[in-house]
């Protein structure tokens, strides 16, 4: 399907999300969670749908920018108005129908895009009835992306719990990486459901060390950026 590229804004010095509309505004299908697939000059890339489902037709993408990459520069080429080539919505990342235990979702970077789709989702859907944590890996904190709409949905939800990690710099957020933080919260090992999402190195030592904590194989959910 061809879409209009409705707007761009640069949401921190390397990360860029676009607005796309479909053709008439017809409301495009997904479930959050989901993502689309992007054709450019030959190469196809899979981008995440970072806004919850709308009858607007408007399907917003998170992107990092990969200065050495073959699509993301053609990307930052791209203007309002341009067109581009995607897919239907592609994935099984998706939330389970009836939500009954406590969710953990861990990322880092651009991979809260599907994270803030399925998050927005479930708060739109009703009252929480188990406590929803977002454990968010970055370097540091001008690069957490949505962190006021995060903050925000925290403070109006009490069962919403929005975690900031930061490796690189000391303050009011936790310093390190996600993996302790989760590990601390889930130390009880309670029915819990995990999902991941990020770039490899990210999701191979979630793999490993929920396993270790004792989660079996269907209490988590991974969606890998490469690889
Ligand atoms: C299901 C799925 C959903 C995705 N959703 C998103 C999304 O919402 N937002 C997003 O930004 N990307 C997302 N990606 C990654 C995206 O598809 C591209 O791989 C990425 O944009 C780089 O494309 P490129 O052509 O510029 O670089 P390439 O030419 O493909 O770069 C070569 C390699 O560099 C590595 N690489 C590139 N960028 C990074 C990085 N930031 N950190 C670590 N390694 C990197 C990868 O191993 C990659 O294979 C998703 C990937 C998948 C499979």
């Amino acid at each position: 399907m061809r879409v209009v590229i409705d707007k761009i804004i640069q949401e921190t010095e390397s990360v860029k999300r676009f607005f796309l509309i479909t053709p008439g505004k017809t409301a495009f299908n997904f479930l959050p969670g989901q993502f689309i697939t992007l054709r450019m000059h030959g190469h196809e890339r899979s981008y995440s749908i970072a806004c919850p489902p709308n009858h607007e037709g408007v399907i917003e993408l998170c992107i990092v920018l990969n200065p050495e990459g073959k699509v993301t520069p053609e990307l930052w080429q791209l203007k309002p108005g341009d067109e581009i080539e995607i897919s239907e919505a592609l994935g099984s990342m998706v939330l389970p129908e009836a939500m009954d235990t406590d969710v953990c979702f861990v990322c880092t970077g651009t991979g809260v895009a599907p994270f803030r789709s399925m998050i927005g989702h479930l708060l739109r859907s009703g009252e929480l009835k188990h406590d929803v944590y977002l454990v968010f890996g970055n370097r540091y904190s001008a690069d957490i992306l949505y962190r006021a709409e995060f903050e925000a949905w925290a403070e109006a939800n009490r069962r919403f719990h929005f975690i900031p990690v930061l490796s690189r710099e000391d303050g009011v957020h936790k310093t390190g990486y996600v993996h302790a933080v989760y590990e601390n919260i889930f130390a009880d090992k309670r029915n819990a459901h995990f999902y991941v999402c990020g770039w490899e190195a990210m999701c191979r030592e979630a793999r490993q060390r929920l396993k270790a904590i004792g989660y079996n194989r269907r209490q988590y959910t991974f969606e890998q950026y490469d690889g």
